[in-house]
């Protein structure tokens, strides 16, 4: 069985977590420290914080920026679910904006229109959540400029992106966002299990994240409202959750790290030998914008219908048939139940749907062999012949 996705875990990360679990500290110790400061010297960012998921990291982000009831947050209709819940979770409303037919991230021109549209409305967004779908940047310097414009926040969803570049510069470093926030669920680029993080250069948001991810509470005479009353205090200043990671997460993180730029280098390898190996086929392959070093998180290819006689699932259920798990990243949002009893339709985002009709994430991890890739060569070239 070949799957679309899937973790490596070498006898250093079993030794990394088995030496915490002999520790004193299961939580809330010092390997949360290490894999934050060797995320952060990864990506040049100034703050981070470990949480338990991305999705805490997007809920924790979208508090810290004030979204809240009466304002909006606009995403992509192609992501996870979880881009868009978020601002849910906070009283918020939310929208989409639709896709860029080439790099299938949000388009800045379908964002610009919208804006100009929102703004005469008086319903402009307070947050917009780039998503970099599949590991290859978005074109934040636009996405930016319309930020400093209209006025709204960026949190950039970059699950999928963790080790990929923009313009030369590592994703996370957050030059174009105010946060950025990764996973490190075991389908993604590196993993500790369940886990996420948020980063930042403001400081101000910095203190909010901290706060959020565990109860509102500090400890830190500076950020308290009345005098300590004695060594044991504490004070809670803020309504904030249980988000925290383990200790035995974050070190099989920080184990991880070690790895990361290896693990991109071999998905572009991988990726390479697939353009090549099919490229007389009637699929798209994926593009990649000149500015952009993708984390390469999913190989994704769109089936040239008009040019085959099978159908999209057809093609689906021979490659599984056959072992081949390849799935679909995503579903449109807005097309999910829970969001059309919210007003959406089918149809309200075109490129999103479309790209759905024809899109499969075919298999693309770090550990996938050169013949088990020939063999998802093989199965696909027989599925488009059926
Ligand atoms: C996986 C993913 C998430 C959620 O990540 P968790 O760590 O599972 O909460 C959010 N956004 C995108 C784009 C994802 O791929």
């Amino acid at each position: 069985m070949i799957r679309y996705g899937q973790q490596d875990i070498t006898q250093a990360d079993i030794d990394a977590v088995v030496e915490v679990l002999h520790s004193v500290n299961l939580t809330q110790g010092p390997a949360i420290t290490r894999f934050e400061e060797s995320v952060l010297a990864y990506c040049g960012a100034k703050h981070a914080f470990a949480v338990n998921s991305a999705t805490s990291a997007l809920h924790i982000a979208c508090l810290a920026l004030g979204l809240g009831e009466g304002d909006w947050l606009w995403t992509t209709p192609n992501t996870f679910v979880a881009s868009a819940n978020c601002a849910l979770y906070c009283g918020a409303k939310v929208d989409f904006v639709d896709i860029d037919p080439r790099t299938y991230n949000l388009c800045p021109q379908e964002l610009e229109k919208k804006l100009i549209k929102a703004e005469k409305e008086g319903r402009l967004p307070k947050v917009v959540v780039p998503v970099h779908l599949c590991g290859q940047p978005c074109d934040m310097r636009a996405i930016k400029s319309l930020s400093d414009r209209y006025g709204f926040r960026i949190i950039e969803d970059a699950s999928h992106a963790i080790g990929g570049r923009y313009r030369d510069e590592p994703v996370g470093n957050c030059r174009y966002s105010d946060i950025t926030i990764f996973s490190f669920h075991p389908v993604k680029i590196i993993t500790t299990a369940e886990g996420g993080m948020a980063v930042t250069n403001d400081d101000q948001l910095a203190t909010q994240l901290g706060l959020l991810r565990s109860h509102g509470i500090t400890r830190d005479p500076e950020l308290m409202t009345k005098p300590m009353d004695g060594p044991w205090y504490y004070q809670q200043v803020a309504l904030g959750y249980n988000y925290r990671m383990t200790d035995i997460q974050a070190a099989l993180g920080v184990s991880q790290m070690t790895r990361l730029s290896e693990y991109v280098a071999r998905r572009h390898e991988i990726a390479a030998s697939y353009n090549n190996l099919l490229s007389d086929l009637p699929i798209t392959l994926p593009w990649q914008h000149p500015d952009s070093y993708s984390g390469l998180h999913l190989y994704v290819i769109r089936l040239q219908l008009d040019k085959i006689k099978t159908t999209h699932l057809d093609v689906f259920n021979y490659m599984r048939s056959k072992d081949i798990i390849v799935n679909l990243h995503y579903i449109p949002i807005h097309t999910q139940p829970y969001y059309e009893k919210m007003g959406f339709k089918a149809g309200d985002f075109p490129e999103a749907e479309k790209y759905y009709q024809e899109a499969i994430s075919i298999p693309m991890y770090p550990t996938m062999t050169d013949a088990q890739q020939n063999e998802v060569v093989d199965v696909l070239r027989a599925a488009l012949q059926q």
